[in-house]
Parts: structure tokens; sequence; C-alpha cells
């Protein structure tokens, strides 16, 4: 039985899925520092060690950071066993960039992308303006990858509806034309509530695309760490959480405990409504979403990422 422990030995990403290997997988973002490449680095041997599926990258929205990603990702591919998926945007790209990108990574011999159409920098929020020689939305990045070359394509998912779309006619009409445009799976925007992300599966499921979409898990263990998931995203955060997480504001132990407890159980409820795996969010540490994953490790008789879907 092929398991999604064998990380990049293992054949394509598309493969994996298609197969109904179920991934686990954990995401990093390009630090500005020494000290945040040392972090960064421990991070990566600690979770090496568990064999994620893959590991992914995030991609900046400035010149610096983006060579940062590329760097990072690019040494994953050379000094790891992992397999990187890199991020990628259109953000104030021309196309031929783009391309040269992706050049870039296959000549390292990453052959996994994340295309994503990006927020405008500065604020995420503001108008999005494309590069004159570039792309608008994502679908046309996931054309640009799968003519590039033989790629396994990932693109965004959101549970709670992409903050752009005005109603969710169009966010799924959307989202299906990106799958259809070649995408082989989708990783979602973070989440709390397992419902929304059902929801969300139902409703693609409906509109008649069976592309895999991976929950994203964000363990929050400090109650500081709400409001900037309030910046990173327009996720819901429980209440409960919330009220849990102040409570234990001068108690990290407590609070750790709290965040990772309940990431757990989200995590438990979404392996158990079929999901295709579990994306974790890292923050470049690795101690909350290693202790969820040695819980649901410890929780099932094998290994619950390591088992196929019946
Ligand atoms: P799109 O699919 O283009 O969708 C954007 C909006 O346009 C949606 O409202 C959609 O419904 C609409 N739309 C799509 N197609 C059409 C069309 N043909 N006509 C009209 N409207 C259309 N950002 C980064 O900058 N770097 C990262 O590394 C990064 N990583 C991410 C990882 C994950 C797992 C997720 C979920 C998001 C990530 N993001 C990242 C954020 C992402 O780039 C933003 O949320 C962005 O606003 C949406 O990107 P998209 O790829 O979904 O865009």
């Amino acid at each position: 039985m092929t398991t999604a422990a064998t990380t990049s030995s293992a054949g394509s990403l598309r493969d994996l899925l298609a197969a109904g290997v179920r991934t686990f997988s954990f995401e990093f973002f390009p630090p500005r520092t020494e000290a945040g490449e040392r972090t960064l680095w421990d991070a990566i041997r600690r979770i090496e060690a568990v064999g994620p599926t893959f590991v992914s990258v995030t991609y900046g929205a400035g010149g610096s950071s983006r060579d940062r990603t590329i760097a990072v990702t690019r040494r994953i591919a050379t000094d790891t066993t992992l397999r990187p998926v890199a991020h990628l945007t259109a953000v104030d790209h021309s196309v031929a960039e783009l391309r040269h990108i992706v050049g870039q990574y296959a000549d390292a011999g990453i052959r996994d992308v994340l295309a994503l159409r990006g927020d405008p920098p500065g604020d995420p929020r503001g108008p999005w303006t494309a590069h004159p020689d570039g792309l608008r939305h994502a679908y046309q990045l996931v054309e640009l990858v799968r003519s590039a070359g033989d790629f396994s394509i990932g693109v965004a998912a959101f549970p709670e509806r992409h903050p752009r779309s005005s109603d969710w006619d169009s966010d799924i009409r959307h989202f299906v034309a990106k799958c259809r445009a070649g995408a082989d799976y989708a990783i979602t925007q973070m989440f709390f509530d397992a419902e929304d992300y059902l929801r969300l599966r139902d409703r693609v499921a409906a509109a008649g695309c069976e592309t895999p979409i991976i929950p994203e898990i964000m363990p929050a263990v400090h109650a500081r760490q709400i409001q900037r998931f309030a910046e990173l995203s327009d996720a819901r955060f429980p209440r409960d959480l919330a009220e849990a997480l102040e409570a234990a504001r001068d108690d990290a132990d407590t609070a750790h405990r709290i965040g990772v407890d309940h990431a757990t159980a989200l995590a438990e409820r979404l392996l158990a409504e079929g999901a295709p795996g579990l994306h974790y969010i890292t923050l470049n540490r690795s101690t909350a979403t290693l202790d969820i994953h040695r819980n649901l490790t410890h929780r099932t008789e094998r290994p619950a990422h390591a088992r196929q879907h019946p």
C-alpha cells in the first residue's frame, strides 16, 4: 500500500491524491533575518523527521521576499528529503517573468506549484491591478504552469467564500473554472469551523467538480494571535476559543494546550468527514503543528495520515 509518509519518492502529488492517499503537509514563509532563517531550518528539520507528503513556501509581495521564497524552496529541494511546493502569485509579474520563475523551479527539480492570483501589495484589501503584460486571475496562472511542463498544480479555496466574491454562485463557478484549467488539488484558506469546509466541498461537488480540497489548519496558541489572524484572513474566529485563550493570556502552556486541542478536534472531524489531507500553517515553528500531528497519530490504531481512503 502506498502511503503519504514516503514524501518525495512516492510519485507526483497529483498521482498520490488521485489514488486517494491521505496527505499531510506544512507551510512556511521566507524569513527576513538570519535568526529567522535559523528558526525556519530548525522547524524544517523537525518536520522532515515525521515524513510529510510535502511542505510549501509562501510567495511575498515584494522583490527581496520573492527571492527568499525561491531560495528557500530550492534549498528544500536540494538539501532535504522533502517535496517542496512553491507558491507563486501573479502580482506585479509579466507573463515572461512568471514563465522564467516556473523555469527556475523546473531546473531545480521542483514539480509542484500552488498557483495564486495574490493580493495587492501594501493593502491586501485595496483595488487589484493586473501587470500590463501579466495575468488577471489564478486560472490563467494554472494554464501558464500547465503549459510549462509536467507540474502538479494546486490552487486556493475559501471555505467562507473569497472576500472579493459578491455571492456563492460566482465564487464556486470561478473556483471550478480554476480546477478545470488544470489544477490537481486545492488548499483552503484557514478556517475554524468544520461546517464551513464541508459546505464548500458540497457546493463544489454539486457543481460537478471532484478536485480534492485539502483543509488548512492554523493552530491559535496565544490570545495575541487572534488579531493577527484577522489581518491575515477574514476567517471567523470562534468566540469560545477566543475567550479561553484570553483567560490563559499569562499562561503560555495552558494557551498552547487549548489551541492544540481545538485544532486537533477540528482536524479529527475533517478527516472523519473524508478530507483528503491536512495542510498545517507553521508560522515557521514546529511545536504546535507537530503536537497536533502526534495527537492524531496516537488517537488512531495506525497513523491517521498514513492510511488510504477505503
Ligand atoms: P482567483 O482564483 O483569481 O480569485 C480571486 C477573485 O476573483 C475571487 O473572488 C474569484 O471568485 C474571482 N474570479 C476568479 N476568476 C474570475 C473570472 N474569470 N472573472 C471574474 N472573477 C473571477 N497570497 C500571497 O500573496 N502569497 C501566498 O503565498 C499565498 N498563499 C496562499 C495559500 C493558500 C492556501 C490560500 C488559500 C491563499 C494564499 N494566498 C497567498 C492568498 C491569495 O493569493 C489571495 O486570497 C487572493 O486574493 C486570491 O487568490 P486566488 O488564487 O484564489 O485568486
